[in-house]
């Protein structure tokens, strides 16, 4: 998709409005100002639509967050009929609306057991945030106010707020604001094919898990709150943990008395091909994260989701908790959601993406690995990775940004898929057919080669 010369007035116009007034996440402003920006002017099913006319497949499903696809109408019809009934009222001072009360019942029916207490905000940013008060009040109310230390892993990404910032594990996100803020502390991933060296993958996954035990034990058990950790790490390039990594992650939080909190913004309905990914991997977290898929990007809406240790001191504190948005339990975010919920469960895409779509998916991933730049293909559910490499034998890299160098190959065959260092990313909604999936991989194969064939 050239974003040159021959783009209508139209877009131009769009393009030099943008480039004056508006601010980008994550992006250089003036070399994007001087780009311009696409324009993304409508969406249906899982393609997207420019307005310079592309039809472009969205392997991302937005940011890993539209789930049941775009222009359902039973989502947009739940908004309209709760901006018509109730467009906005807040939830402080002993006041609730049907939407946001249904709506927890409705989570706590998919959440892992005992989740079942919700704190609602707007973003995975602000979820993480709550949280991190949450837990700290929760240990302050067992008279133990100094553990106020939270591990979390490097390369993790909880979110921008200054709290969520410190959490995030991306040394990128840190030196602009003067992060991580005290009392962080990050570990490291389980990240086999980049880290394993000769280690077996489950042999890897407790040598890592044990770096959680060998932090605890540096900073005390008794300052440590909590460990916070996505089940799948996401735009910290899709680690997927051996299965060997979480039981022990899980046994450690118990020995020293550490909360565990899951962040499920990512891998939260159906993502991994369950509920949640605690339900991939078998965790047990005290409390979670979740968003993005929660109105599958219809709304903006978070959750952090309690369970009974963490719920019940919260529930039964006996005194009024200080901290709350202008927007928790926003009714018509709370209609979204809960339209959100009846198509994942009518259209079973939750049970889709653990079964024949996931299962399609996978085999088309795997497939790619015989690719001569690729060195490994690695997936569960519906998200999927694909590391670029010199050599497939020693793993070496290439130098220099390949990964963008095959994003912008599959942007020019109107394919959206991330490049995270080296690693291609994939994400695609739920919603997406076997006849999809086989367009979107035939396209992927086309950047690879196209890659490599830059690369010489
Ligand atoms: N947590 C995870 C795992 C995420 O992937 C993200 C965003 O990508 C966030 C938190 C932050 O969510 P938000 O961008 O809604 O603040």
């Amino acid at each position: 998709m050239s974003q040159t010369a021959q783009i209508s007035n139209q877009t131009r116009r769009w393009q030099e409005m943008d480039a004056r007034h508006h601010v980008h996440p994550f992006s250089d402003q003036a070399a994007l100002a001087k780009k311009g920006a696409r324009v993304i002017t409508h969406a249906e099913g899982v393609y997207l639509y420019d307005s310079e006319g592309h039809k472009i497949i969205d392997g991302m499903a937005g940011l890993w967050c539209v789930n049941v696809g775009y222009g359902r109408s039973e989502l947009a019809e739940a908004g309209y009929k709760a901006l018509k009934e109730l467009p906005y009222y807040n939830t402080f001072f002993q006041t609730t609306n049907p939407y946001t009360a249904e709506l927890g019942e409705r989570l706590a029916e998919v959440t892992p057991d005992g989740l079942d207490r919700f704190f609602f905000a707007n973003s995975g940013s602000e979820a993480n945030d709550s949280m991190v008060k949450i837990i700290r009040y929760y240990w302050s109310l067992q008279g133990k106010p100094e553990k106020k230390v939270f591990i979390s892993r490097k390369q993790a990404y909880h979110g921008v707020t200054m709290t969520a910032a410190s959490l995030s594990g991306i040394s990128a996100m840190h030196p602009q604001a003067g992060l991580p803020l005290p009392n962080h502390a990050h570990i490291d991933f389980p990240y086999w094919y980049g880290m394993g060296g000769d280690m077996d993958p489950n042999e890897f996954g407790v040598h890592i898990a044990m770096k959680l035990e060998e932090k605890i034990l540096e900073i005390g058990a008794e300052n440590v709150a909590a460990f916070v950790a996505e089940p799948v790490q996401g735009a910290g390039g899709l680690i997927i943990p051996p299965d060997s990594y979480w039981p022990v992650i899980q046994e450690i939080c118990h020995k020293y008395d550490i909360l565990l909190h899951a962040d499920e913004v990512i891998c939260g309905f159906g993502r991994t091909g369950n509920w949640f990914g605690s339900h991939t991997y078998g965790i047990v977290p005290d409390t979670m994260a979740m968003a993005k898929g929660m109105t599958s990007g219809y709304q903006p809406l978070s959750a952090v989701a309690l369970g009974p240790r963490v719920g019940d001191a919260l529930h039964n504190s006996g005194e009024e908790w200080s901290h709350g948005f202008t927007y928790s339990g926003h009714p018509v975010a709370s209609a979204v959601a809960l339209a959100n919920l009846d198509v994942l469960q009518k259209d079973k895409l939750v049970e889709k993406a653990g079964g024949e779509t996931g299962e399609h998916f996978l085999k088309h991933l795997h497939a790619l690995a015989d690719h001569p730049i690729v060195g490994e293909t690695r997936g569960v559910g519906l998200l999927g990775a694909i590391e670029l490499v010199k050599d497939k034998k020693t793993r070496e890299r290439f130098e220099g940004d390949t990964g963008g160098l095959c994003r912008d190959h599959c942007f020019e065959n109107d394919l959206i898929m991330r490049a995270i260092g080296n690693t291609m990313v994939l994400s695609p909604p739920l919603s997406i057919t076997k006849a999809e999936l086989d367009e979107l991989f035939t396209l992927a194969r086309k950047a690879l080669d196209a890659t490599a064939k830059d690369l010489g």
